[in-house]
């Protein structure tokens, strides 16, 4: 009788287990974010992977697929509070609806926007708001390393500060260009690749304007991007990669290696230079910009097997309303 009844109980001790953490791990499973299972399987291929935790020393994979209506509603109310008690940045806001949803951007993330702003309204500060949430400080990093030049105090052409975006679009004001989402297509010239950018088809000649401010870190050929410039920004953690630039004249003048340039300056002109070792060739058959932002947390990024390229056409969408006006254009 006794020993039965211990049966029983090892029984449905086992039971309720199973379903309390079961359940718990299926659900655990599923909502993981999405930038750990890459993470994760970079890491451990043989998938006898750990726990999930962020790894403490860098960030070793990052996506960036916020979508452009929620940078506006993010970057609108950003603006709007901005000076006040209640000012949140965008980036906070964006992090917050995305650490909501484990990671996962769709529909509904945009209204956990919604609901930050209707908190803070009330008096809520957003470290409070997100303080039980898991991943908030893991994708605040990530956007931060994103977005943080983007928005901010800068000095308009008339000497006033303003705030605002302070980054641009990399097509000049008044040139029209065609665009989609290509990013992660596939690539043969060469070698079987993803196509880590995005392509702005547009005509021989359009000026190509520097999105955000930085060191010229790669100028001249490379038998992929052609006449190509690489700009790293100022706090390191992006570069920029313009690539395919004009056969004859690819650079605004006086460009150097080395040298610093500004947002919305000048630094080259669309064509179709590329695949080729050969300086020069023009093998690229339709006109574009191949556009490419690769994320920096480490220094060993840089130039590893391991870079981190983001998608960005929702970021040139987004920059579409600040587009430079280029006026010594040759
Ligand atoms: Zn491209």
């Amino acid at each position: 009788m006794f020993v039965s009844i211990s049966k029983k109980v090892i029984i449905y001790v086992f039971f309720i287990g199973l379903a309390l953490f079961g359940g718990w791990g299926i659900y655990w499973y599923t909502h993981i974010p999405p930038i750990l299972h890459q993470e994760l399987s970079d890491v451990y291929p043989e998938g006898n992977a750990p726990a999930p935790t962020p790894t403490a020393d860098y960030i070793h994979w990052a996506e960036f697929d916020v979508t452009e209506s929620m940078m506006n509603k993010a970057f609108e109310y950003d603006l709007k509070t901005y000076g006040s008690d209640n000012h949140v940045s965008w980036i906070d806001l964006l992090a917050y609806s995305v650490a909501k949803k484990w990671g996962n951007v769709n529909k509904k993330t945009s209204s956990y926007i919604d609901e930050a702003i209707t908190h803070i309204k009330s008096g809520a500060k957003i470290e409070d708001i997100s303080s039980n949430l898991k991943y908030f400080a893991l994708y605040k990093k990530i956007y931060s390393a994103v977005l943080s030049e983007y928005v901010g105090t800068y000095t308009n052409a008339d000497g006033i500060e303003k705030y605002g975006i302070k980054a641009y679009s990399p097509i000049a004001k008044g040139y029209s260009y065609r665009h989609y989402d290509d990013f992660g297509n596939s690539r043969s010239y060469g070698y079987s690749r993803r196509h880590l950018g995005n392509d702005l088809l547009g005509s021989v000649g359009t000026p190509i304007i520097a999105v955000e401010g930085g060191t010229i870190e790669a100028l001249g050929w490379n038998q992929y991007g052609g006449w190509r410039i690489g700009i790293r920004s100022h706090d390191k953690q992006r570069y920029y990669y313009y690539a395919h630039l004009r056969a004859k004249k690819p650079y605004a003048e006086g460009l150097n290696q080395g040298d610093t340039v500004t947002a919305g300056q000048l630094i080259g002109y669309l064509g179709q230079s590329g695949y080729s070792s050969k300086e020069g060739s023009n093998n690229i058959k339709t006109p574009h910009l191949h556009f490419g932002i690769q994320l920096i947390f480490d220094e060993s990024q840089k130039d590893s097997t391991n870079q981190i390229w983001i998608d960005a056409y929702n970021i040139i969408e987004f920059l579409e309303r600040n587009r430079a006006k280029v006026t010594n254009n040759s």
